[in-house]
C-alpha cells in the first residue's frame, strides 16, 4: 500500500484534507491532494492544450469569479496560491471553453432541434450509435435527459488508445429550449472544436445501439 501522503507535496492526508486515490489495474498507485490535482491539470493544459471535465470545472470557475471581480485575497489560502500563479492560464482555459460552447449550441441548432431529438424521442430504444468520418457518435439517454458522445475514432487494430478525445452533450428530452451544455470533455480547443463541425456536417441519421447504454 502506498503512504498515504500526497505523492507531489509530500502532505500528509486526511478526512480534512480534500484528495484523490489514484488506482491502476484495481490497485491503490498512490494518492494526491486536490490543490496539486489543480496544478497538474494545469500544467497539463499548458503543455498540450488537453482539457478534461475537471480542467472544464476549474477555468469555467476562475473565469466566472474573474468576471465577477472576485479578489485574490477572497479564496481560501491553498487556492490563493495556485490562481496567483495560475490565474491568467485558468482565465484563459475559461475563454476556450466559452468558445467550445459557442460551437456546442450552434450543433443544438443544427442537429438536436432539427431531427435529433424527435428521433429520439420517437424512438423505443434508449442507445443508438452512428459512424461518420473520424468520428464515432453515441446518443443515449434517461430521465428526460439525453447525451450525445462524440469519440474520435480509433483505427482498426491499433490497440486500446490511451487517449481518446471527446466531448459529450448534455440536452434535455422534452424542451424545445436552447439549454444544452457540455456534461463531459477530454480533448484540445481544436479537437473539440473538429470533432462537433464533422458531426454538423456528417451526422445524418442515428441506428439503435444495444451496446449502448447508461453508464
Ligand atoms: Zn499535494
Amino acid at each position: 500500500m502506498p503512504k498515504f501522503e500526497c505523492q507531489t507535496c509530500k502532505q500528509p492526508l486526511s478526512d480534512e484534507v480534500a484528495y484523490y486515490t489514484c488506482y491502476k489495474d484495481k490497485e491503490i498507485t498512490h494518492y494526491i491532494c486536490d490543490i496539486c490535482a489543480r496544478r497538474e491539470r494545469v500544467d497539463r493544459y499548458k503543455a498540450s492544450g488537453h482539457i478534461d471535465t475537471r480542467f472544464l470545472l476549474d477555468a469555467t470557475l476562475a473565469l466566472s469569479r474573474f468576471e465577477d471581480g472576485v479578489k485574490l485575497k477572497d479564496y481560501r489560502p491553498e487556492l490563493r496560491q495556485l490562481y496567483e500563479q495560475e490565474g491568467d492560464t485558468l482565465i484563459q482555459a475559461g475563454f476556450c471553453v466559452r468558445r467550445i460552447n459557442v460551437v456546442v449550441r450552434e450543433l443544438e441548432q443544427k442537429l438536436w432541434f432539427p431531427w435529433m431529438q424527435k428521433y429520439f424521442r420517437d424512438s423505443e430504444a434508449r442507445g443508438h450509435s452512428a459512424d461518420g468520418p473520424g468520428f464515432h457518435a453515441l446518443l443515449w439517454g434517461a430521465a428526460g435527459r439525453v447525451l450525445l458522445t462524440l469519440r474520435k475514432r480509433t483505427p482498426d487494430g491499433s490497440g486500446e488508445e490511451l487517449f481518446e478525445p471527446s466531448i459529450t452533450i448534455i440536452f434535455d428530452e422534452t424542451s424545445s429550449e436552447a439549454r444544452c451544455g457540455i456534461q463531459g470533455l477530454d480533448a484540445t480547443e481544436t479537437e473539440a472544436v473538429g470533432l462537433l463541425r464533422a458531426a454538423m456536417e456528417h451526422l445524418k441519421e442515428f441506428y439503435p445501439d444495444e451496446a449502448v447504454s447508461v453508464i
